[in-house]
C-alpha cells in the first residue's frame, strides 16, 4: 500500500478525529486516515508502536509438565497398541 499524498495526522489532529463524532471530522482528516496505514495503526494502538509488548514470548512450559505430557501420550500410544492387540487376537 503506497502512502497517500500529503503528509501524515500530527498527535494532535490524530486526537481530534478520533474523540470528534462521525461526520464531524474534517475531511482532509478523514481521508488521510482512510487511506494511511501507519496512521490507522497509531489511532488503533497509540503514537507509536511498541514492538516488545507485541512481541512478548510465552514461557515455555517447565520441565516436569513437559515430561508429564509426554509419559500421557506414551501412555495413550500403548493403550492403543494393546487394545488393537486385543481386538486383532479376538477376531482369530
Ligand atoms: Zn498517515
Amino acid at each position: 500500500m503506497t502512502p497517500p499524498a500529503g503528509r501524515c495526522l500530527t498527535d494532535a489532529e490524530l486526537a481530534g478525529v478520533m474523540s470528534a463524532p462521525p461526520g464531524a471530522v474534517p475531511e482532509e482528516h478523514a481521508r488521510h486516515l482512510a487511506a494511511c496505514a501507519r496512521c490507522q495503526q497509531r489511532a488503533l494502538f497509540g503514537a507509536e508502536r511498541r514492538p516488545e509488548a507485541r512481541r512478548r514470548e510465552a514461557k515455555p512450559p517447565s520441565l516436569r509438565r513437559t515430561l508429564l505430557l509426554a509419559a500421557l501420550a506414551l501412555a495413550a500410544v500403548a493403550f492403543f497398541f494393546w487394545s488393537f492387540g486385543q481386538l486383532a487376537g479376538g477376531a482369530r
